[in-house]
Protein backbone atom coordinates (compact mmCIF):
# COMPACT_ATOMS: atom_id res chain seq x y z
CA UNK A 1 0.00 0.00 0.00
CA UNK A 2 1.19 3.40 -0.20
CA UNK A 3 2.43 5.59 2.18
CA UNK A 4 0.76 8.28 3.49
CA UNK A 5 3.05 11.23 4.96
CA UNK A 6 0.04 13.22 6.61
CA UNK A 7 0.72 16.75 7.64
CA UNK A 8 -2.92 18.12 7.42
CA UNK A 9 -3.90 17.50 11.24
CA UNK A 10 -5.17 21.00 11.82
CA UNK A 11 -8.00 19.90 8.69
CA UNK A 12 -8.78 16.57 10.75
CA UNK A 13 -7.13 13.81 13.00
CA UNK A 14 -6.81 9.75 12.27
CA UNK A 15 -8.55 8.67 14.55
CA UNK A 16 -6.81 7.57 17.55
CA UNK A 17 -7.74 3.55 17.84
CA UNK A 18 -8.59 2.87 21.37
CA UNK A 19 -11.39 6.03 20.87
CA UNK A 20 -12.82 3.72 18.11
CA UNK A 21 -12.62 0.62 19.82
CA UNK A 22 -14.57 2.59 23.14
CA UNK A 23 -17.14 3.24 20.26
CA UNK A 24 -18.39 -0.13 18.64
CA UNK A 25 -20.08 -1.90 21.27
CA UNK A 26 -22.43 1.51 20.59
CA UNK A 27 -22.42 0.45 16.92
CA UNK A 28 -23.14 -3.28 17.32
CA UNK A 29 -24.35 -4.84 20.90
CA UNK A 30 -25.25 -1.48 22.94
CA UNK A 31 -27.64 0.46 20.33
CA UNK A 32 -29.77 1.61 22.67
CA UNK A 33 -31.31 5.68 22.17
CA UNK A 34 -30.08 6.72 25.35
CA UNK A 35 -33.27 8.21 25.84
CA UNK A 36 -35.26 4.86 26.44
CA UNK A 37 -36.50 4.28 29.44
CA UNK A 38 -35.55 0.29 29.75
CA UNK A 39 -32.39 -0.83 30.99
CA UNK A 40 -30.96 -1.25 28.23
CA UNK A 41 -31.22 2.25 27.21
CA UNK A 42 -29.95 3.40 30.70
CA UNK A 43 -26.91 1.98 29.95
CA UNK A 44 -26.62 4.03 27.09
CA UNK A 45 -27.82 7.01 29.16
CA UNK A 46 -24.99 6.45 31.34
CA UNK A 47 -22.05 6.25 28.75
CA UNK A 48 -23.51 9.92 27.15
CA UNK A 49 -23.21 10.75 30.84
CA UNK A 50 -19.80 9.28 31.48
CA UNK A 51 -18.79 11.07 28.11
CA UNK A 52 -20.16 14.36 29.48
CA UNK A 53 -17.69 14.06 32.62
CA UNK A 54 -14.93 13.38 30.17
CA UNK A 55 -15.37 16.42 27.73
CA UNK A 56 -15.75 18.43 30.82
CA UNK A 57 -12.86 17.59 32.78
CA UNK A 58 -10.66 18.72 29.58
CA UNK A 59 -11.99 22.16 30.05
CA UNK A 60 -12.50 22.18 33.46
CA UNK A 61 -16.56 22.67 33.26
CA UNK A 62 -18.91 20.96 35.06
CA UNK A 63 -21.13 18.45 32.68
CA UNK A 64 -24.08 20.44 33.07
CA UNK A 65 -22.18 23.00 31.19
CA UNK A 66 -21.52 20.55 27.99
CA UNK A 67 -24.19 20.67 24.73
CA UNK A 68 -23.33 17.80 22.41
CA UNK A 69 -24.24 18.93 19.04
CA UNK A 70 -22.35 17.39 15.48
CA UNK A 71 -19.60 19.53 15.73
CA UNK A 72 -17.84 23.10 15.58
CA UNK A 73 -19.83 24.45 12.96
CA UNK A 74 -23.57 23.92 14.40
CA UNK A 75 -21.83 24.68 17.99
CA UNK A 76 -21.18 28.10 16.55
CA UNK A 77 -24.22 28.58 15.01
CA UNK A 78 -25.80 27.39 18.35
CA UNK A 79 -23.70 30.29 20.45
CA UNK A 80 -23.89 33.04 17.86
CA UNK A 81 -27.26 33.20 16.76
CA UNK A 82 -29.13 32.04 20.45
CA UNK A 83 -27.06 35.20 22.55
CA UNK A 84 -28.23 37.11 19.30
CA UNK A 85 -31.95 36.32 19.81
CA UNK A 86 -31.24 36.85 23.02
CA UNK A 87 -29.59 39.97 24.13
CA UNK A 88 -31.75 42.08 21.93
CA UNK A 89 -32.42 44.12 24.44
CA UNK A 90 -28.77 45.52 25.38
CA UNK A 91 -28.03 46.09 21.60
CA UNK A 92 -27.26 44.51 17.87
CA UNK A 93 -23.86 45.31 17.69
CA UNK A 94 -21.28 42.01 17.74
CA UNK A 95 -17.56 42.05 17.53
CA UNK A 96 -15.58 39.40 15.60
CA UNK A 97 -12.39 39.40 13.82
CA UNK A 98 -11.16 39.02 9.98
CA UNK A 99 -8.92 35.96 10.45
CA UNK A 100 -11.94 33.69 12.51
CA UNK A 101 -13.06 30.65 10.43
CA UNK A 102 -16.17 30.56 7.83
CA UNK A 103 -18.09 29.21 10.40
CA UNK A 104 -18.12 31.89 12.76
CA UNK A 105 -17.34 34.78 9.92
CA UNK A 106 -20.64 33.60 7.37
CA UNK A 107 -22.84 32.92 10.81
CA UNK A 108 -21.98 37.06 11.50
CA UNK A 109 -23.01 37.80 7.84
CA UNK A 110 -26.32 35.84 8.46
CA UNK A 111 -26.73 38.18 11.33
CA UNK A 112 -25.93 40.84 9.47
CA UNK A 113 -29.37 40.16 6.98
CA UNK A 114 -31.39 40.07 10.50
CA UNK A 115 -30.61 43.33 11.64
CA UNK A 116 -27.27 43.08 13.58
CA UNK A 117 -23.88 45.23 13.04
CA UNK A 118 -21.11 43.31 12.92
CA UNK A 119 -17.72 45.17 13.25
CA UNK A 120 -14.69 42.57 12.13
CA UNK A 121 -11.55 43.36 13.37
CA UNK A 122 -8.28 44.04 11.48
CA UNK A 123 -5.22 42.30 13.19
CA UNK A 124 -1.56 42.99 12.87
CA UNK A 125 1.24 41.33 10.72
CA UNK A 126 1.86 38.55 12.48
CA UNK A 127 -1.74 37.75 12.79
CA UNK A 128 -2.38 39.13 16.86
CA UNK A 129 -5.36 41.60 17.74
CA UNK A 130 -3.70 44.79 19.34
CA UNK A 131 -5.80 45.07 22.81
CA UNK A 132 -6.01 48.50 22.61
CA UNK A 133 -7.64 48.89 19.05
CA UNK A 134 -9.84 46.09 20.20
CA UNK A 135 -11.04 48.29 23.34
CA UNK A 136 -12.18 50.88 21.43
CA UNK A 137 -14.45 48.97 19.52
CA UNK A 138 -16.05 47.74 22.17
CA UNK A 139 -19.17 49.66 22.58
CA UNK A 140 -22.47 50.30 24.80
CA UNK A 141 -24.42 47.68 22.72
CA UNK A 142 -21.80 45.02 22.30
CA UNK A 143 -23.80 41.91 23.16
CA UNK A 144 -21.29 39.57 21.62
CA UNK A 145 -17.24 38.91 21.33
CA UNK A 146 -15.92 36.14 19.26
CA UNK A 147 -12.68 35.62 18.78
CA UNK A 148 -11.01 31.93 17.98
CA UNK A 149 -8.42 30.68 20.65
CA UNK A 150 -5.80 29.38 17.81
CA UNK A 151 -6.15 29.89 14.67
CA UNK A 152 -6.53 26.65 12.50
CA UNK A 153 -4.29 28.23 9.51
CA UNK A 154 -1.44 30.17 11.26
CA UNK A 155 -1.82 28.40 14.47
CA UNK A 156 -1.43 32.23 16.24
CA UNK A 157 -2.87 32.09 19.63
CA UNK A 158 -5.04 35.26 20.23
CA UNK A 159 -4.93 36.50 24.62
CA UNK A 160 -8.32 35.54 25.11
CA UNK A 161 -8.27 36.07 28.76
CA UNK A 162 -7.51 39.77 28.62
CA UNK A 163 -9.86 39.82 25.50
CA UNK A 164 -12.52 38.52 27.69
CA UNK A 165 -11.71 40.56 30.44
CA UNK A 166 -11.57 43.93 28.14
CA UNK A 167 -15.90 42.18 26.64
CA UNK A 168 -17.24 41.90 30.37
CA UNK A 169 -16.17 45.26 31.59
CA UNK A 170 -18.97 46.57 28.45
CA UNK A 171 -21.23 43.91 29.85
CA UNK A 172 -20.99 41.81 26.58
CA UNK A 173 -20.66 37.69 26.42
CA UNK A 174 -17.62 36.19 24.94
CA UNK A 175 -17.51 33.27 22.87
CA UNK A 176 -14.06 31.36 21.90
CA UNK A 177 -13.93 29.32 18.93
CA UNK A 178 -11.11 26.44 20.42
CA UNK A 179 -11.90 23.65 18.22
CA UNK A 180 -7.88 23.82 16.92
CA UNK A 181 -6.76 24.60 20.93
CA UNK A 182 -8.14 21.71 22.10
CA UNK A 183 -6.53 19.02 22.35
CA UNK A 184 -3.51 20.39 22.05
CA UNK A 185 -2.85 22.87 24.87
CA UNK A 186 -4.44 23.53 28.22
CA UNK A 187 -7.99 25.28 27.58
CA UNK A 188 -9.57 26.15 30.94
CA UNK A 189 -13.11 27.70 30.97
CA UNK A 190 -13.24 28.88 34.06
CA UNK A 191 -9.22 30.45 33.76
CA UNK A 192 -10.02 31.87 30.50
CA UNK A 193 -14.09 33.29 32.03
CA UNK A 194 -15.25 32.74 28.59
CA UNK A 195 -19.05 32.33 28.20
CA UNK A 196 -18.80 29.97 25.18
CA UNK A 197 -16.79 27.83 23.78
CA UNK A 198 -17.14 25.16 20.95
CA UNK A 199 -15.13 21.88 20.49
CA UNK A 200 -14.88 19.43 17.33
CA UNK A 201 -14.03 15.58 17.89
CA UNK A 202 -12.14 15.17 14.90
CA UNK A 203 -9.49 17.67 15.47
CA UNK A 204 -8.19 15.49 18.68
CA UNK A 205 -8.50 11.94 17.20
CA UNK A 206 -11.73 11.38 17.58
CA UNK A 207 -14.98 10.70 15.21
CA UNK A 208 -16.26 12.95 12.70
CA UNK A 209 -19.69 14.78 13.26
CA UNK A 210 -19.94 15.39 16.86
CA UNK A 211 -18.79 18.04 19.04
CA UNK A 212 -20.23 20.12 21.50
CA UNK A 213 -20.53 23.90 22.93
CA UNK A 214 -19.42 24.84 26.13
CA UNK A 215 -22.40 27.60 28.36
CA UNK A 216 -21.93 28.71 31.00
CA UNK A 217 -24.16 27.81 33.83
CA UNK A 218 -22.28 28.98 37.08
CA UNK A 219 -22.33 32.55 38.53
CA UNK A 220 -23.66 34.91 35.44
CA UNK A 221 -25.87 31.64 33.62
CA UNK A 222 -26.19 32.16 29.94
CA UNK A 223 -29.23 31.39 28.20
CA UNK A 224 -29.48 30.57 25.14
CA UNK A 225 -32.49 29.57 22.86
CA UNK A 226 -32.35 26.22 21.02
CA UNK A 227 -31.40 25.66 17.23
CA UNK A 228 -33.38 22.71 17.15
CA UNK A 229 -36.36 21.68 18.60
CA UNK A 230 -38.33 18.49 18.84
CA UNK A 231 -37.92 16.02 22.06
CA UNK A 232 -35.76 18.18 24.22
CA UNK A 233 -32.94 16.55 24.25
CA UNK A 234 -29.46 17.87 25.72
CA UNK A 235 -31.67 20.17 28.79
CA UNK A 236 -33.97 21.55 25.67
CA UNK A 237 -31.08 22.68 24.03
CA UNK A 238 -30.73 20.39 21.08
CA UNK A 239 -33.12 17.93 20.34
CA UNK A 240 -32.61 15.24 18.07
CA UNK A 241 -31.55 11.22 19.31
CA UNK A 242 -28.29 11.53 20.59
CA UNK A 243 -25.38 10.24 18.35
CA UNK A 244 -24.57 7.83 21.13
CA UNK A 245 -21.15 6.45 19.69
CA UNK A 246 -19.94 9.54 18.62
CA UNK A 247 -20.41 11.16 21.75
CA UNK A 248 -18.44 8.30 23.46
CA UNK A 249 -15.78 8.43 20.93
CA UNK A 250 -15.71 12.59 21.79
CA UNK A 251 -15.27 12.06 25.56
CA UNK A 252 -12.87 9.33 24.81
CA UNK A 253 -10.75 11.26 22.81
CA UNK A 254 -10.99 14.22 25.13
CA UNK A 255 -9.85 11.42 28.19
CA UNK A 256 -6.61 10.35 26.00
CA UNK A 257 -5.97 14.14 25.52
CA UNK A 258 -6.38 15.11 29.16
CA UNK A 259 -3.67 12.56 30.12
CA UNK A 260 -1.76 12.28 26.70
CA UNK A 261 -1.27 15.77 25.47
CA UNK A 262 1.59 17.17 27.15
CA UNK A 263 3.72 14.01 26.27
CA UNK A 264 3.20 14.86 22.61
CA UNK A 265 3.78 17.98 22.35
CA UNK A 266 7.32 18.14 22.71
CA UNK A 267 7.90 15.80 19.97
CA UNK A 268 5.34 17.20 17.73
CA UNK A 269 7.57 20.63 18.19
CA UNK A 270 10.30 19.00 17.51
CA UNK A 271 8.97 17.81 14.63
CA UNK A 272 7.45 20.86 13.28
CA UNK A 273 10.67 23.17 14.32
CA UNK A 274 12.48 20.62 12.06
CA UNK A 275 10.57 20.99 9.34
CA UNK A 276 10.94 24.68 9.66
CA UNK A 277 14.37 25.15 10.35
CA UNK A 278 15.22 22.82 6.75
CA UNK A 279 13.00 24.78 4.81
CA UNK A 280 14.11 28.48 6.26
CA UNK A 281 17.40 27.01 4.82
CA UNK A 282 16.05 27.76 1.51
CA UNK A 283 16.12 31.52 0.08
CA UNK A 284 12.74 33.07 -0.40
CA UNK A 285 10.65 31.66 2.26
CA UNK A 286 9.06 33.34 5.72
CA UNK A 287 6.81 32.36 8.39
CA UNK A 288 3.47 33.45 8.70
CA UNK A 289 1.78 34.43 12.15
CA UNK A 290 3.45 35.16 15.16
CA UNK A 291 6.46 32.64 15.94
CA UNK A 292 6.00 32.80 19.90
CA UNK A 293 2.09 32.82 20.35
CA UNK A 294 1.67 29.69 18.02
CA UNK A 295 0.32 26.31 18.44
CA UNK A 296 3.49 24.03 18.55
CA UNK A 297 2.28 21.65 15.63
CA UNK A 298 1.82 24.52 13.20
CA UNK A 299 3.73 26.02 10.53
CA UNK A 300 2.61 28.49 7.67
CA UNK A 301 5.09 29.17 5.40
CA UNK A 302 5.10 32.01 2.33
CA UNK A 303 7.09 30.17 -0.41
CA UNK A 304 8.21 33.32 -2.92
CA UNK A 305 7.85 31.52 -6.34
CA UNK A 306 5.90 28.62 -5.65
CA UNK A 307 1.89 27.96 -6.59
CA UNK A 308 -0.01 26.58 -3.09
CA UNK A 309 -2.35 24.16 -5.24
CA UNK A 310 0.41 23.20 -7.61
CA UNK A 311 2.99 22.32 -4.32
CA UNK A 312 0.08 20.24 -3.24
CA UNK A 313 -0.80 18.28 -6.15
CA UNK A 314 2.67 17.66 -6.58
CA UNK A 315 3.14 15.93 -3.55
CA UNK A 316 0.14 14.04 -3.73
CA UNK A 317 1.13 12.97 -7.77
CA UNK A 318 -0.07 9.69 -9.05
CA UNK A 319 2.96 7.42 -8.06
CA UNK A 320 3.04 4.62 -6.07
CA UNK A 321 6.49 5.16 -5.86
CA UNK A 322 6.23 8.31 -4.10
CA UNK A 323 5.06 8.56 -0.61
CA UNK A 324 1.77 10.42 -0.66
CA UNK A 325 2.77 14.07 1.39
CA UNK A 326 -0.37 15.21 2.21
CA UNK A 327 -0.41 19.33 3.49
CA UNK A 328 -2.60 22.00 3.08
CA UNK A 329 -2.75 25.85 1.73
CA UNK A 330 -6.32 27.20 4.09
CA UNK A 331 -7.72 28.13 0.68
CA UNK A 332 -11.66 28.33 0.65
CA UNK A 333 -11.94 25.69 -2.05
CA UNK A 334 -15.58 25.49 -3.39
CA UNK A 335 -16.59 23.56 -6.72
CA UNK A 336 -16.52 26.65 -9.13
CA UNK A 337 -13.41 29.21 -7.09
CA UNK A 338 -10.29 28.72 -5.55
CA UNK A 339 -10.34 31.81 -3.19
CA UNK A 340 -6.81 32.97 -1.83
CA UNK A 341 -6.90 32.41 2.09
CA UNK A 342 -8.71 35.22 4.00
CA UNK A 343 -6.69 34.87 6.93
CA UNK A 344 -3.38 35.71 4.78
CA UNK A 345 -5.06 38.53 2.96
CA UNK A 346 -6.26 40.25 6.42
CA UNK A 347 -2.37 39.82 7.72
CA UNK A 348 -1.65 41.92 5.07
CA UNK A 349 -0.20 39.70 2.29
CA UNK A 350 -0.84 40.37 -0.83
CA UNK A 351 -3.37 37.67 -3.35
CA UNK A 352 -0.22 36.49 -5.15
CA UNK A 353 1.37 35.99 -1.50
CA UNK A 354 -1.60 33.94 -0.27
CA UNK A 355 -1.57 31.69 -3.40
CA UNK A 356 2.40 30.57 -2.72
CA UNK A 357 1.84 29.79 1.25
CA UNK A 358 1.68 26.16 2.60
CA UNK A 359 0.19 25.10 5.51
CA UNK A 360 1.99 22.04 7.74
CA UNK A 361 0.17 20.78 10.60
CA UNK A 362 1.94 17.82 12.32
CA UNK A 363 -0.02 15.20 15.23
CA UNK A 364 1.02 12.96 17.08
CA UNK A 365 1.34 10.08 14.71
CA UNK A 366 3.94 11.78 12.76
CA UNK A 367 7.62 10.35 13.13
CA UNK A 368 11.00 11.69 12.53
CA UNK A 369 11.81 9.52 9.14
CA UNK A 370 8.11 10.84 8.02
CA UNK A 371 9.43 14.22 7.81
CA UNK A 372 13.11 13.68 6.29
CA UNK A 373 11.18 12.19 3.87
CA UNK A 374 8.42 14.95 3.54
CA UNK A 375 11.25 17.70 3.75
CA UNK A 376 13.29 15.84 0.76
CA UNK A 377 10.18 15.93 -1.39
CA UNK A 378 8.79 19.36 -0.43
CA UNK A 379 12.54 20.54 -1.12
CA UNK A 380 11.92 19.09 -4.77
CA UNK A 381 8.58 20.52 -5.58
CA UNK A 382 9.93 23.57 -4.54
CA UNK A 383 12.76 23.92 -6.72
CA UNK A 384 11.25 22.01 -9.86
CA UNK A 385 8.03 24.59 -9.74
CA UNK A 386 10.78 27.45 -9.36
CA UNK A 387 12.44 26.15 -12.42
CA UNK A 388 9.25 26.18 -14.44
CA UNK A 389 8.10 29.70 -13.12
CA UNK A 390 11.51 31.02 -14.14
N1 LIG B 1 -13.47 26.31 13.62
C1 LIG B 1 -12.20 26.02 13.31
C2 LIG B 1 -11.11 26.88 13.82
C3 LIG B 1 -11.91 24.90 12.51
O1 LIG B 1 -10.64 24.63 12.20
C4 LIG B 1 -12.99 24.10 12.05
C5 LIG B 1 -12.72 22.96 11.16
O2 LIG B 1 -12.06 23.05 10.16
C6 LIG B 1 -14.30 24.46 12.41
C7 LIG B 1 -14.50 25.56 13.19
C8 LIG B 1 -15.47 23.61 11.97
O3 LIG B 1 -15.48 22.43 12.71
P1 LIG B 1 -16.43 21.18 12.34
O4 LIG B 1 -15.75 20.46 11.23
O5 LIG B 1 -16.48 20.37 13.59
O6 LIG B 1 -17.76 21.71 11.97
Amino acid sequence: MRQVIYLDNNATTKIDERVLASMLPYLTSEYANANSTHHFGVQSYEAVKTARSQVAKLINSDPNEIVFTSGSTEAINLALKGVAENNNEKGKHIITVHTEHSAVLDTCKFLETKGFEVTYLKVEKDGLINLEYFKEQLRKDTILVCVMLANNETGVIQPIKKLTELSHQKGALFFTDATQAIGKMPVDVRDLNVDLLCISGHKLYGPKGVGALFIRQNEKRVKIPALFHGGGHENGQRSGTLNVPGIIGLGAACEIARKEMKSHSPKIEELRNYLESELLKIDGIVINGNIKNRLYNTSNLLISGVDSDAAIMGLSKPNVEFPLIAISNGSACTSHTIEPSHVLIAMGLSEHEAYNCLRFSIGKYNTKEELSIAVQEIKNVISQLRLMSA
